[in-house]
């Protein structure tokens, strides 16, 4: 069979080979510490799974309308509205089967071959896997150390700039950093983008996986809402990543074109889920905000540790449920130059399971810093506790 050749151009998320090795580790009767996945091992808020069975019972087994039912439209368009500070309204809104395929529909709907687009990385790699897949030309900015959390290097990525970019890419409260914009980091990136005329992705996945303070949408800059597509997410928040449901929220001409590409493709969003989802707006909030606590005694947990180690050096991010501790000097500790000697010597002499930079993005010319992603949204305290202790003295021996 002949593969068709934009398949060549096809990225993945090699993070899932990371699973498959602490998998097949843990089959041999292995203990494994789950710092790779960025998925949640919490259960959806119960009220939320029933009002998604009454849903299926009450017939909303069919089809529905392809950019979602009226009245989920209606209420996150309030509920992004009030928390973006943005004024949306349902037309602005089409839901989608996750926060992903908003991501491809973006460049589907507004790149043409040959357009350039600045991205972050490392990053999410889809990015850089649909810019490429769909003919575009990938432009990396990366993200260097600040005092209390990474910055965007926007010397970098002015430079990146040229005739022929169109898109910018922007995960502020970002995987895998936890980088969080600050409000001269908007200003600047909003003034490139008049400048240059860019529209942007506001990829928006953790804006609620927040422990502190409040966040903020690059939409809401002024003359930015016109110029942005928000990706927003049940995922995180609900603790829903299985369910696939998502939404982009954008400029009404914008939002037509990605209802179209939804007719095109899934037809509709998976109906029933979204009265699941509607109650999770709605309803009551207290497993939702459970869920922030455990997320949050979980990272201060793991940070304590990971800056107790010699070589080790992790930022405390305010959102998200990742960390990326610089580990440089305690690989250099152990002898180690090569990333995946590192992982695959601490999974097997620990169980522990992490991502590294090569996880997020082809890694870009004179990085000299290394780095490694761990998740804390599927593991408990007691094991980030011991899994940590374990990866400890593994360092320090
Ligand atoms: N964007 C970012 C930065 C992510 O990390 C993820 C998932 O991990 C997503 C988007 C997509 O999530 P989902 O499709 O589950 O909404």
């Amino acid at each position: 069979m002949k593969i068709a050749d934009r398949i060549r151009r096809l990225g993945t998320e090699t993070a899932f080979a990371v699973s498959a090795e602490a998998a097949d580790f843990a089959a041999r009767g292995n203990k494994v510490y789950p710092f790779h996945i960025g998925d949640l091992n919490i259960i959806t808020p119960a009220n939320v799974m029933e009002a998604a069975v009454r849903a299926m019972h009450d017939g909303k087994t069919g089809y529905c309308p392809n950019a979602g039912i009226a009245r989920l439209r209606e209420i996150l368009a309030a509920d992004v509205s009030a928390s973006r500070n943005v004024k949306y309204s349902m037309e602005n809104v089409a839901i989608q089967t996750g926060g992903k395929p908003v991501i491809g529909k973006f460049f589907m709907a507004l790149m043409n071959p040959g357009d350039e687009v600045l991205y972050p990385n490392p990053g999410y790699p889809i990015y850089e896997s649909l810019i490429e897949f769909h003919g575009g030309k990938a432009a990396p900015y990366t993200y260097v150390e600040g005092s209390d959390n990474f910055d965007i290097d926007l010397e970098m990525l002015e430079k990146q700039i040229t005739p022929r970019t169109k898109l910018l890419v922007l995960n502020d409260l970002q995987n895998p950093t936890g980088a969080e914009c600050s409000k001269a980091e908007f200003e600047k990136l909003a003034e490139l983008v008049l400048k240059h005329n860019l529209y942007v992705l506001c990829d928006e996945a953790y804006f609620d996986i927040r422990y502190a303070g409040k966040s903020t949408s690059f939409a809401s800059l002024p003359r930015m809402a016109e110029r942005c597509l928000i990706l927003y997410t049940f995922s995180k928040k609900f603790a829903m990543t299985g369910w696939r449901l998502g939404a982009a929220i954008g400029p009404k001409s914008l939002i037509d074109v990605i209802t179209k590409l939804n007719v095109n493709d899934e037809s509709c969003p998976n109906h029933f889920i979204q009265y699941g989802a509607l109650e999770g707006l709605t309803g009551d909030q207290t497993e939702a905000r459970k869920i922030l606590d455990t997320l949050k005694k979980r990272r201060d947990a793991a940070v304590a540790i990971l800056n107790s180690i010699e070589g080790v050096h992790c930022f405390c991010p305010n959102a998200t449920f990742y960390l990326y501790p610089n580990v440089t000097s305690a690989m250099q500790k152990r002898g180690l130059t090569d990333y995946d000697d590192f992982r695959r010597s601490v999974l097997h002499e620990t169980g522990v399971s992490f991502c590294t930079r090569l996880h997020f993005g082809r890694p870009l010319d004179g990085e000299s810093n290394f780095y490694i992603r761990l998740a804390y949204s599927g593991i408990n305290t007691t094991e980030i506790k011991e899994g940590l202790g374990k990866f400890k003295a593994f360092i320090e021996r």
